[in-house]
Parts: C-alpha cells; sequence; structure tokens
C-alpha cells in the first residue's frame, strides 16, 4: 500500500543571535494508512520541530515532505490551504488553540466554512456527527471552550481536526497536559476513531508508556536525528540503540517491578549550538568507543523494519526488563 506521508531527509535550521541550531537533520519516514507512528524522545530532540516542519508551520532547510503523490515541501500559502484537509493537527493544550469567544458549534463548522463544504444546515448536522464521535452531546455546540474539563477540550480539538475528514492528523503531545486517567480515555478514543476512520495518525510524545500504547510503529529521536525506528514490539523487546534502551530502562515498567530496571540516561543533554562530534549520543552512550566520537553512524536495517543508526548495533539484546 502506498503511504499517506513520505518524509525524506529532512532538516530544519534556526539561525538566532547564539549561532545556528540544527533542530533537525536528515529525518526520513513513511507513514502508511490507518497507521500510528509514535515519535519519542526527551524534550529538545526536535520532535515538536518535525510535527510542525510536517504540516509546514515550518519551513525545511533541507529535504521533502509528500503527502500523497503530492510534494508540499515547497507549497504555497494557497496550496498548504487545499493540503490541509488531508493533514490536521493536535495541540498539546487545547484551550490555548480554541478561541475562547467562540461556541464549539462555531470551532467545529469554521474548517467547513473554510472549505465551502455543505450548507449550514449541513454543517449543523455534520457538527452534532464530530460531537457524537468524540463523545460529546449535541448540546455541547453552544457552549464554549473553557466551560469544559481538560479532557474535554481536547475530545473538541480532536474533533476539529476531523471535521474536514482528513488522511492524517499529527498529535503533538496531545495527551501531556492530562491526568493519568482521562489520558487513558483519549488514547482510547484515538484508537476507536483510528478503527472506523482510517485515520493515520503521527503520535508525539515523551511518555514511553503512552507512545507504547498507541503506537504501531515507533521512531526514537536525539538532538534532532532519528536513532531508531521499528515495530513497537520489536522496539521494545529488542532495542538496538544504547540510547533506546536507556530510555526503557529508566522508564517505569507497569507490568514490571516498580523501580527502573537500569542506570538510565547519565549526563546532560548536550547544546543545541554545539552539537557533539561523530555519533551525537557519544558523550552520555555506556559503549562509547573512539569511532564513535570521529564518525556519525549510517542508519541501517538490523531487519526488515528495524533501523538503527548506532556503530555497534547487533541484532538487538532482549530488553532487561
Ligand atoms: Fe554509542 Fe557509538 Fe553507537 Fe553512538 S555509535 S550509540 S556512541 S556505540
Ligand atoms: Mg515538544
Amino acid at each position: 500500500v502506498a503511504p499517506v506521508l513520505r518524509v525524506s531527509g529532512l532538516s530544519v535550521e534556526y539561525r538566532t543571535a547564539r549561532g545556528v541550531v540544527h533542530a533537525l537533520d536528515d529525518v526520513s519516514f513513511d507513514l502508511a494508512p490507518g497507521e500510528t507512528l509514535g515519535i519519542v524522545g526527551e524534550s529538545g530532540c526536535g520532535k515538536s520541530t518535525l510535527a510542525r516542519a510536517v504540516v509546514r508551520l515550518l519551513d525545511p532547510s533541507a529535504g521533502t515532505i509528500r503527502l500523497g503523490d503530492t510534494d508540499i515541501t515547497h507549497a504555497s500559502r494557497r496550496r498548504m490551504r487545499a493540503a490541509r484537509r488531508d493533514l490536521q493537527m493536535v495541540l498539546q493544550d487545547p484551550a490555548a488553540s480554541l478561541d475562547p469567544r467562540w461556541t464549539v458549534g462555531d470551532l467545529l463548522a469554521e474548517p467547513l466554512e473554510i472549505h465551502g463544504i455543505g450548507t449550514r444546515a449541513e454543517r449543523r448536522a455534520r457538527v452534532a456527527d464530530l460531537l457524537r464521535k468524540v463523545g460529546l452531546p449535541p448540546e455541547a455546540a453552544q457552549r464554549r471552550p473553557h466551560e469544559f474539563s481538560g479532557g474535554q477540550r481536547q475530545r473538541i480539538g480532536i474533533a476539529r481536526a476531523l471535521a474536514l475528514e482528513p488522511k492524517i492528523v499529527v498529535l503533538d503531545e496531545p495527551v501531556s497536559a492530562l491526568d493519568v486517567s482521562v489520558q487513558a480515555q483519549i488514547l482510547n478514543l484515538l484508537s476507536d476513531l483510528q478503527r472506523t476512520l482510517g485515520v493515520s495518525f503521527l503520535f508525539i510524545g515523551h511518555d514511553l508508556s503512552v507512545v507504547e500504547h498507541i503506537s504501531d510503529r515507533v521512531a526514537v529521536m536525539y538532538l534532532g536525528r532519528i536513532v531508531e525506528l521499528g515495530g513497537r514490539d520489536s522496539l521494545w523487546r529488542r532495542p538496538a540503540h544504547p540510547y533506546t534502551r536507556a530510555l526503557l530502562d529508566a522508564a517505569p515498567r507497569i507490568d514490571g517491578p516498580s523501580a527502573p530496571a537500569g542506570p538510565g540516561l547519565t549526563g546532560d543533554t548536550p547544546s543545541p549550538y554545539d552539537l557533539p562530534s561523530g555519533c551525537r549520543f557519544h558523550t552520555r552512550c555506556p559503549i562509547a568507543a573512539d569511532r564513535c566520537r570521529r564518525e556519525a553512524p549510517v542508519t541501517r536495517a538490523l531487519s526488515p523494519g528495524h533501523l538503527v543508526a548506532c556503530h555497534f548495533a547487533e541484532g538487538g539484546t532482549p530488553s532487561s526488563g
């Protein structure tokens, strides 16, 4: 099946007073129809930059983004407006992204109006249908976003993103601001919506258990690069990159011992203004060798669909947990 999204060699650089930040470096992945690809990493790893570049809120400095057959890397504002029908985004804080003066009904109808879809009555019916899909009563249309809880506001944000029946929704930390019990409800809602609508998700998160819960495949990012990408189970059972192993060791396991299984990560994240030579992880890697300081590892496949960027990664050792 042809991917709905294909990102190749994507790089983003910012120029700031302190120098150039290489926020994203040579990032490549595909997204299949109806699939969820999770993107995980510590803050500052470039995952939000990746989300914003994919929906073209940021201009990449190199690489390409293809939406189906269409190259949108340098699409004009007008062409991007058309592309938005297929490519929507949900942000972390729904309150900040929803205009408090509007009713929920107005917020959900607006994308339909912009794209000239339906009569007023048809749009109203569509709004009621969207509310039902995300588990809110039809009366919610008359109220304003601030009258709802955080979890309900995120349901409204998701409904708005789905209004145009997009092929892809990019979700940037969509549950990070919510209580754990509410997180589970929203993740289950997303899974249900994906099953019924066939939409693809690019799911950005820093919480491993959240990303594991929702994703079919996972990409692990470190300092602007994807260091490992694979099927969720393959990655969790046989993490091959030392950074992935450290992340997994440091994370509490639902079904394992409550204490972390290993030392996790030591040392600070290097400054993005002054990236380490060779492998960017060498300053924190427990098995770094001379070669790692000189030579950046090339991304290679350990098994079909399981990619890793490390000189010394082999088939992957079973995780200690
Ligand atoms: Fe560690 Fe070297 Fe692999 Fe980088 S290339 S992760 S420093 S072993
Ligand atoms: Mg972020």
